[in-house]
């Protein structure tokens, strides 16, 4: 729908409108109004170029778009009944946990090993772990593929699915070998578009899924959708949003929580959302109340870092991961919670 600045457009004007549509397959319908004129775009809407050489004119107000520009990802797609199921829980029926350490140490595999199994008598369906890692320092722990094998083991161990970042194609490759179950696109990579089209065609075909953070800017909602679509455009519809917080930071947290996102995400896409609290706040300490906060918000799921020794831990892990027991605390509020939050049956509020 095109606004024009002055309440008509002059003959000359919608001459020019009508041309610049007509080369993009569209028609130019005015609605005439007693005092204004606007004029719609009839036929698809979606080129980006025709929407900015509409908006680059100077007679043109602003262009109200009617068509998503994600198709796919779009709550009226075809694909909105579309279910994903990581390990045995089906998202959008139960409450998906994902939790485990930040970083896999390679020197130490036990303590991977043994938070695998402490998550899961947690209550954990799915394990995380870095392998690879995006560090703002250069000098800092980069990640090492061993870790792979370690992430491998553990998921043979606990019989749970695994979920771990990948920063480029290689990381990519070898984690599908591996068989990781859902390949991270972190905060940082969350608009490397050349990555996104990468994992979406590496998933195309498969049953991986792909968990997409939310990038660490506090961007619109359209562009973290449309980077979901960028992943889904292959074929593969796996795709989880991840809000995990963004910048500028709310002071004394890690970044600013931004879990109230959900519901603004739910009006406009079918994808499964699943909130990171421990990015979000920073703190072991804060994570509990983010993550039933998230729930509250109507998350299909959260995803907690957690260790049996948060000191031990490398990466996150000494500032960010929950111990176990408060773990098994947290998933039991947040069980009960979502529960209490799902339309009860008629015969069960009788
Ligand atoms: C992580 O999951 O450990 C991580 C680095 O996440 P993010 O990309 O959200 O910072
Ligand atoms: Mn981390």
């Amino acid at each position: 729908m095109i606004l024009p600045k002055n309440n008509r457009l002059t003959s000359e004007q919608v001459n020019e409108i009508t041309t610049i549509v007509a080369e993009f397959g569209c028609k130019i319908q005015p609605i005439v109004g007693a005092v204004r004129t606007i004029y719609a775009i009839v036929g698809d809407e979606r080129d980006e170029l025709m929407i900015n050489r509409l908006e680059g004119l100077d007679y043109v107000e602003r262009i109200d778009r009617i068509q998503s520009p994600f198709k796919l990802m779009d709550r009226r797609s075809d694909l909105a009944n579309h279910r994903l199921k990581i390990g045995d829980v089906t998202l959008g029926e139960e409450l998906l946990v994902i939790a485990g350490q930040c970083t896999i140490d390679p020197k130490n595999p036990n303590y991977y090993l043994e938070t695998s199994q402490a998550v899961k008598e947690a209550g954990a369906d799915a394990l995380r772990g870095g392998v690879w890692k995006p560090r703002t320092n250069p000098y800092s722990f980069q990640g090492d593929a061993r870790s792979l094998e370690i992430l491998m083991d553990a998921s043979r161990r606990t019989g749970l699915p695994v979920v771990t970042e990948v920063m480029e194609l290689e990381h990519i490759n070898l984690a599908l070998d591996a068989g990781v179950h859902v390949l991270q696109i972190g905060a940082r990579n969350a608009l490397n578009y050349s990555l996104l089209r990468q994992v979406g065609r590496a998933i195309a075909g498969r049953p991986t899924a792909v968990m997409l953070k939310r990038s660490i800017h506090s961007g619109p909602l359209a562009e973290f959708i449309s980077a979901a679509e960028y992943i889904a455009a292959f074929g593969n519809p796996n795709v989880i949003l991840c809000p995990r917080g963004t910048q500028p930071q709310l002071e004394g947290y890690r970044n600013q929580p931004d879990e109230s996102i959900t519901p603004l995400l739910k009006e406009k896409t079918w994808a499964p959302v699943v909130v990171d609290p421990s990015h979000s706040v920073g703190k072991a300490a804060y994570v509990p109340a983010a993550s039933l906060a998230a729930v509250a918000y109507g998350c299909d799921g959260l995803c907690i870092e957690a260790h049996v020794s948060p000191s031990h831990g490398i990466g996150d892990d000494p500032k960010q991961a929950v111990t176990p027991s408060a773990l098994a605390e947290l998933v039991k509020r947040c069980r009960s919670l979502h529960a209490s939050l799902r339309p009860q049956p008629a015969a069960a509020r009788a």
